[in-house]
């Protein structure tokens, strides 16, 4: 398996609003906090005593990291590169909500080193993003979109949901059409779960909005896999699209079992086989850093076994599969050997496909990927 890089991820836990079907570890209503919050994350960044490398890839998400002032997000990124260091060619992402960000605030993020933005588009249609909760209309998040090209990103994602009860299959299209007109490079797509603790959760039990259907989701699937193709985007994972060359780095680590740090509230780090996450009050956060002390909540250590079944169930995520010689070289032979009968049994079954030595999941696969990746575990 080629080295899949090194990434850091940092965490901005705060939001104007939370959507409804939002189970992320982000806050709204902690505005007297994002300064302080920005001052411990540059010093937790610039503290880091354990092992690192130069990232290829870094990535702010949230929450929503452009609630925070452009110089802030600005000063980690600096933290990041003055103790860890970015590879040349390294991919330094910064997601967005539509509703707090313009062209200038682009035009700052490009100049502090972001050179891709993620917005959060989710829908195109009025009723579906009041359905989600979310508070901007159709236009703002477009407006984002043009702003960001405007500014000068050329690798702009847009996150969209598909398969809400709101939402019919025009309305999808409507969607898709929308954010590739817009000239975005990535799309993101994911189907809508309902959550347990979230809103939607509770509206749904309570039987005031119906629950999601697979069937129909299965379906908006096929339909976003068509139009995006069309548009030339290939799909290189289940769930997401990109134009030529422009598939995240940051992603396909994840998708790769590579590692990474983490750096914030909550935030989870995967470097030699140790994972560690942070406390997840942005309050806790800031308290522990300011007094000098660990932020990390707990730790694991998963046996050889555990994560070389993990790597294949994320490895088979990817449009280009799993290369089993390559695997077996990592983990060595037991793993696989181990997974023969239920590895069979979803190539019988239609799910996955061998060719060569190249293992990964069928079309049907992919649309059931789910139930069919969890067996590996
Ligand atoms: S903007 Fe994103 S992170 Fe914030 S509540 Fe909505 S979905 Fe969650």
């Amino acid at each position: 398996m080629a080295d899949p890089g090194f990434g850091i991820y940092v965490h901005i836990p705060f939001c104007k609003h939370r959507c409804h079907y939002c189970d992320f570890n982000t806050y709204e209503g902690q505005d007297d906090l994002h300064a302080s919050y920005a001052d411990a994350l540059v010093k937790e960044v610039r503290r880091w005593d354990g092992p690192t490398r130069s990232a290829t890839s870094v990535f702010f998400g949230g929450g929503t990291p452009t609630l925070l002032p452009s110089h802030q997000l600005g000063l980690v990124l600096q933290a990041v590169r003055d103790r860890h260091g970015l590879s040349e060619d390294a991919e330094v992402t910064a997601e967005a909500n539509p509703e707090t960000v313009d062209e200038a605030y682009f035009t700052a993020l490009l100049e502090a080193g972001f050179n891709r933005v993620s917005v959060g588009v989710q829908s195109l249609v009025p009723k579906v993003l009041v359905g989600l909760g979310r508070t901007h209309p159709p236009e703002v998040a477009l407006r984002a979109l043009d702003a960001a090209h405007r500014a000068g990103f050329d690798d702009v994602n847009a996150d969209l949901i598909y398969g809400s009860p709101w939402e019919e299959d025009e309305d999808w299209v409507r969607s898709l059409e929308g954010v590739i007109d817009s000239g975005v490079a990535h799309v993101s797509a994911y189907a809508l779960t309902v959550e347990e603790g979230t809103p939607l959760a509770t509206l749904v039990r309570s039987g005031r909005t119906p629950g999601v259907d697979p069937d129909i989701q299965a379906r908006r699937h096929d339909i976003a896999s068509q139009l995006l193709g069309a548009a030339g985007f290939a799909r290189y994972e289940i769930s997401n699209w990109s134009r030529p060359g422009r598939a995240s780095r940051h992603n396909v680590l994840y998708w790769s079992a590579g590692e990474y740090l983490g750096f914030g509230a909550g935030a989870h780090a995967h470097v030699e086989g140790e994972r560690w996450w942070s406390t997840r009050l942005p309050r806790d956060f800031i308290a522990a850093v300011q007094a000098d002390s660990s932020t990390t909540a707990g730790s694991e250590r998963l046996d050889d076994d555990a994560r070389a079944g993990e790597a294949l169930m994320l490895g088979l995520r990817l449009r280009t599969g799993v290369d089993l010689d390559g695997f077996s070289k990592r983990f060595g032979a037991s793993p696989l050997s181990k997974r023969t009968g239920t590895l069979d049994r979803l190539r019988e079954v239609g799910l996955l496909e061998l060719s060569g030595s190249r293992l990964r999941l069928s079309d049907r696969g992919t649309l059931l990927a789910n139930e069919a990746l969890c067996e590996l575990l």
